[in-house]
C-alpha cells in the first residue's frame, strides 16, 4: 500500500512530506486510516536525535504514536476488528507474544523487545516501522485497540502515551479511595495524571515551583496545590503521600519528593531518561520509601484505560493543528507552550 504522511529527513531540518510503502496485508493485519495523531516529547527526541547516544535515529523517520483512526481493511485471520471501527494504535505494535512478559500482558517489556510504532523493525520482515504521521498504518490485529463509544475521536489520541504512561502506576500502586497522591509537573503527563488519580478516588496535590498554576491544579481536580520552592510549605508537608508520579521532562534533584514519601511511599518517575542527581539513602532505608519508574502499559491495560475514560469521561485538553503546522508545533513544545498536548488533524494531510 502506497501512503504519505511527514518524515525528519535529518535531525536539523523541519519535517516535510514523504510517500512511502506500507506492507501488504497479513492475515492477521489491520489497516487503518489516520485520523488524528497526538505528538508526543519522544517525536521531537527521535526527529533531532537527542537520544543519539543509546537510541540513534535512523532516517527518515515517520513520528506519531498516539493514533486513532478507521479501519479500512482487514486480513483474513482477523476477529478482533472489523472495517469501519473506530480504533487506537499507541507507542508499540508487536511483541513476541510468548515470553513471561508478555504472558502477563506486559508486552511493553517484552525480553525480546517490542516492536516500536516507529524507528522499530518488523518482526517479520525486519523494515523499519513508520508511526502516525501518516494516512494509513497497518498493524498486527492485537495491537490495536477498541475507541469506546462516547469519547471524543478527536481528543483521545494523546491518552495511548501519555495517559497511558500515568495510568499504568496509578493502577500498579494501587491508588484509588483514601490514596494520598503527588502530582510532580502539570504538562501532558501530568494533567492527565491529577485527573486519572482523582477518579480513581484519590486525593491529590499538584507539586509545582509556581504559584500560578493553582487556578489550573484545581481545574484539574486536585484537592490542593504544593509550591516546591517554598521551604515551610515542604517542610509541613514532609511525609504525607503514599505515591508521587514525578513528571518533569529532565534531570533533576529527587531529594525534597522522597521527603514527602509516607513509609513505604512511592515516588515513580514517568518523564525523565536521564541521570539524576544524586540523594541520600536515609529516608529510603528508615521508612522503606521506594524510587521506581514505568514505561508506558500493556496492551490490556492500555484498553481498560480507555474503557475507564469513556466511564468516567475524561480527556486531554488538546490543541487540534494541522499537519503542516507541526513544526512550528514541535518548536512550541520544546519551550514548553502548549496546554497540554498537540492532536494533528490528519484530514489536513492531503492539502498539506
Ligand atoms: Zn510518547
Ligand atoms: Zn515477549
Amino acid at each position: 500500500m502506497q501512503t504519505t504522511g511527514y518524515a525528519a529527513y535529518d535531525a536539523d531540518t523541519p519535517l516535510a512530506p514523504y510517500s512511502f510503502a506500507r506492507r501488504d496485508l497479513r492475515d492477521n493485519d489491520v489497516a487503518i486510516e489516520v485520523l488524528y495523531c497526538g505528538i508526543c516529547h519522544t517525536d521531537l527526541h527521535i526527529a533531532k536525535n537527542l537520544w543519539k547516544d543509546w537510541f540513534p535515529t535512523s532516517y527518515p523517520t515517520v513520528p506519531g504514536h498516539e493514533i486513532v483512526g478507521r479501519v479500512v481493511e482487514v486480513g483474513k485471520d482477523v476477529r478482533l476488528h472489523a472495517v469501519n471501527d473506530l480504533v487506537a494504535v499507541g507507542t508499540i505494535i508487536d511483541s513476541c507474544q510468548h515470553c513471561d512478559q508478555c504472558r502477563r500482558n506486559e508486552e511493553q517489556m517484552c525480553r525480546q523487545g517490542p516492536t516500536l510504532t516507529y524507528g522499530g523493525a518488523d518482526r517479520i520482515d525486519r523494515s523499519m516501522t513508520y508511526g502516525g504521521f501518516s494516512k494509513h498504518m497497518i498493524v498486527r490485529d492485537n495491537f490495536v485497540l477498541k475507541l469506546p463509544d462516547g469519547l471524543d475521536a478527536a481528543r483521545v489520541a494523546p491518552l495511548l502515551c501519555a495517559g497511558i504512561t500515568v495510568y499504568s502506576p496509578l493502577r500498579l500502586w494501587n491508588v484509588g479511595p483514601g490514596s494520598r497522591v503527588g502530582v510532580v509537573g502539570i504538562g501532558g503527563l501530568g494533567h492527565l495524571a491529577v485527573r486519572f488519580a482523582a477518579a480513581l478516588g484519590a486525593s491529590v496535590t499538584v507539586i509545582t515551583r509556581s504559584a500560578a498554576k493553582g487556578e489550573e491544579a484545581q481545574a484539574l481536580g486536585a484537592e490542593s496545590v504544593l509550591i516546591s520552592t517554598a521551604p515551610d510549605a515542604m517542610a509541613a508537608a514532609a511525609s504525607s503521600f503514599d505515591v508521587i508520579i514525578d513528571t518533569v521532562p529532565v534531570g533533576h534533584d529527587m531529594s525534597p519528593y522522597i521527603d514527602l514519601l509516607d513509609v513505604e511511599g512511592v515516588l515513580v518517575i514517568v518523564g525523565a531518561l536521564d541521570t539524576m542527581k544524586g540523594f541520600s539513602s536515609l529516608p529510603l532505608i528508615t521508612g522503606r520509601r521506594r524510587i521506581t519508574g514505568s514505561p508506558s502499559g500493556g496492551i490490556a491495560e492500555t484498553q481498560e484505560m480507555l474503557d475507564f475514560c469513556a466511564r468516567k469521561q475524561i480527556l486531554p485538553d488538546c490543541e487540534i493543528i494541522e499537519m503542516h503546522e507541526v513544526n512550528d508545533a514541535f518548536d512550541r513544545l520544546e519551550h514548553g507552550d502548549v496546554r497540554y498536548r498537540f492532536v494533528i488533524d490528519m484530514a489536513s494531510l492531503a492539502v498539506a
